[in-house]
């Protein structure tokens, strides 16, 4: 499996954010209550709040979402597919049919989105400052690195 080299994009908070709403365990309303955390869906708007209700329809955060489409309809291979019946995979997981220019463009569009709504709570141990790894660190555990393997091993 490869992972995209655009998944490395962003400052950790926004990253840790951005991957929770792409796997659910986001701390949206739907998600909680999906995993019986809390006991409503429901968005303080009135709607259910999922992530394509928190993404493009709440009106909580229509101002940022007017500058997020702003700047991916200003990226012309993007849009189109955004457009497609309200399509989000484009905001959570890029395309790999698109350049890492663009990717990275449309990461930071939706990473700066979820960083302005401040709809998510980071704790303690999410604003630890940690230092940027490479894709190919990341497929070490923390604290091993590719120079503390020695050729030699078998
Ligand atoms: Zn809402």
């Amino acid at each position: 499996m490869i992972i995209q080299r655009h998944f490395y994009y962003g400052k950790r908070q926004a990253q840790i954010l951005h991957t929770r709403l792409r796997t659910q365990c986001s701390s949206l309303n739907y998600d909680l209550y999906q995993k019986n955390i809390t006991d409503s869906p429901m968005c303080r708007c009135g709607s259910i709040e999922n992530l394509q209700h928190f993404l493009l329809n709440c009106p909580y955060y229509h101002d940022i979402r007017q500058d997020l489409l702003q700047t991916i309809t200003q990226i012309p291979e993007a849009n189109v597919q955004l457009l497609v019946n309200g399509n989000i995979n484009l905001l959570l997981y890029g395309n790999k049919s698109l350049t890492y220019e663009i990717n990275i463009k449309i990461f930071h569009a939706i990473q700066s989105y979820i960083l302005r709504s401040k709809r998510f709570y980071l704790d303690s141990i999410d604003n630890i400052d940690v230092h940027v790894r490479s894709p190919v660190d990341a497929w070490f555990p923390i604290g091993i690195h590719l120079t503390d393997i020695s050729p030699f091993q078998v």
